[in-house]
């Protein structure tokens, strides 16, 4: 196990050398009452700069993520970020802006932030986007919250209710809730997509509108989409398009075009941020035409050949987010898109659905895949085959930490039991594909023939199994001491 750097402590020893002060003690002044003014020096370890660089570099290596090796994480396109967007992000005419300077002294973002609103409405298909959201569930609850402003505003009061999908990720109903709606799930039929009549019943003149991913969490096409937004708009609702994992689709079909009202993308997924360490990530919002007055403010727009904050919306819902939101982030992401253009981000999207559909044929003997038709860019297996020897599909995930890889997500989504969701995204070879599957296919073979391995693993990880219940009870945040 590491040690924490407060262990690691040795007194008198320092990472810095100043020039010693001797003007003697200047007077402190503060307005803070002496009640709460420290009166010890704060309890900081105390080491050397080679000491933190060793400690630092230690940690670094042992955290696995997507420049380690395939991390087939579902519903978080956990795909490899080329270094050169960080360059970009990093060049001091983006990194080293202030908030506050003078619009005319930053047009080269400013046209950036313009260009990146506009590509992301061309590659989703909407009239006007917002870079502000932080992160998806944040464009989620800004796109949902124009829903509102739009329904209020036509004094159309009665519709409280939203409805999401029982495939739904978390977020959505979750958002839904924050917001002020009351949530009504639909189900999904014997295929895993939208029951039509379920929905049809649920819809109603109280109804503001559904939320729905497509591809769903279960990475399979809603093929009846059109009929979806048909219901929803004859009955006076707006669709909202959970596009989180844009990378089923990109640059072959457009929400906008299947009749969705409202988008949300994240950056950080589809567009290449790194994540996954709690950001900061970027989740920006795109609306059709009719919506685009109730977006937050300031969106960047275009006079001539100046660029500008445009603050005067008078029905925008507001600010969602200090400043303009995470511009390193959309920095990364125009980037990316820039490098790939129409063509690249199609080319990707074909991979990674060749390849999500390429591993969902190399498992289907060794794994039950409840939905084994083609997917997108995820699928969902399950442990069934293993569960007469007592195999769960925790087990199995822990399992793959023995063999070097990040598992997959589980138990998500809630409608398959004991699911196992492997999204491998477009940036692995075919090669790394056939090693992760070769391993899957190996613990299958241990849950056959000596299924304890399994069930007792992780073997070769610092930490075993964990308490998760207590873990989640009762956490705790922070050292105690050694
Ligand atoms: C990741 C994800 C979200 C939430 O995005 P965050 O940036 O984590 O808030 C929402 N919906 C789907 C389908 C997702 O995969």
């Amino acid at each position: 196990m590491s040690k924490l750097i407060f262990e690691k402590n040795i007194p008198g020893s320092n990472a810095f050398s100043l020039p010693v002060f001797d003007g003697g003690h200047p007077a402190v002044e503060t307005s803070i009452p002496a009640q709460f003014l420290r009166q010890a020096q704060p309890q900081l370890p105390e080491v050397s700069e080679v000491e933190a660089v060793r400690h630092f570099t230690e940690l670094s290596t042992r955290a696995y993520g997507v420049d380690s090796g395939l991390y087939p994480l579902g519903s978080c396109t956990m795909k490899y970020n080329p270094k050169i967007n960080e360059w970009g992000a990093r060049l001091p005419g983006m990194a080293c802006l202030h908030p506050y300077q003078p619009q005319d002294t930053m047009q080269g973002a400013l046209q950036l932030y313009y260009e990146m609103q506009a590509m992301l409405a061309e590659i989703t298909g909407m009239d006007s986007f917002s870079l502000q959201p932080a992160a998806g569930a944040h464009g989620e609850m800004t796109g949902v919250l124009i829903m509102k402003a739009y329904h209020q505003h036509r004094q159309d009061h009665k519709r409280t209710r939203m409805m999401v999908p029982d495939s739904a990720h978390g977020t959505n109903p979750a958002t839904a809730n924050v917001v002020g709606f009351d949530v009504i799930e639909i189900k999904s039929g014997a295929r895993g997509l939208v029951d039509l009549e379920d929905l049809r019943a649920k819809m109603s003149d109280e109804v503001a509108g559904l939320m729905l991913t497509n591809p769903n969490t279960l990475g399979l096409f809603e093929e009846d989409i059109e009929e979806i937004a048909a219901i929803v708009h004859e009955g006076g609702g707006l669709l909202y398009y959970d596009g989180a994992n844009l990378n089923g689709i990109m640059g072959v079909a457009r929400p906008g075009d299947m009749g969705f009202d409202v988008v949300h993308v994240n950056l950080h997924k589809t567009f290449s941020t790194p994540h996954g360490g709690g950001g900061p990530g970027s989740g920006p919002v795109g609306v059709k035409s009719p919506l685009a007055d109730f977006l937050p403010v300031p969106v960047a727009a275009k006079q001539g050949d100046t660029y500008r904050f445009d603050y005067d919306r008078p029905l925008s819902i507001g600010k969602v987010k200090n400043f303009y939101g995470n511009f390193g982030v959309i920095v990364k992401a125009y980037a990316y898109i820039k490098a790939l253009g129409g063509a690249g981000l199609k080319e990707a999207c074909q991979h990674a659905v060749l390849n999500a559909n390429y591993l969902r044929h190399r498992l289907r003997g060794a794994y039950h895949i409840p939905q084994d038709r083609l997917c997108k860019h995820e699928f969902v297996a399950t442990s069934r085959n293993q569960t007469p020897q007592g195999v769960t599909t925790l087990d199995i995930a822990k399992r793959l930490i023995d063999y070097g890889y990040h598992p997959p997500t589980v138990y998500f989504p809630l409608i398959v039991h004991e699911a196992i969701m492997i999204e491998p995204t477009e940036t692995e070879a075919r090669q790394r594909l056939d090693d992760f599957a070769a391993a899957m296919e190996a613990i299958a073979r241990e849950a056959q023939e000596n299924p304890e391995v399994v069930i007792q693993a992780p073997h070769n990880a610092d930490i075993k199994r964990v308490d998760e219940v207590t873990a989640a009870r009762k956490p705790v945040l922070k050292w105690e001491g050694s």
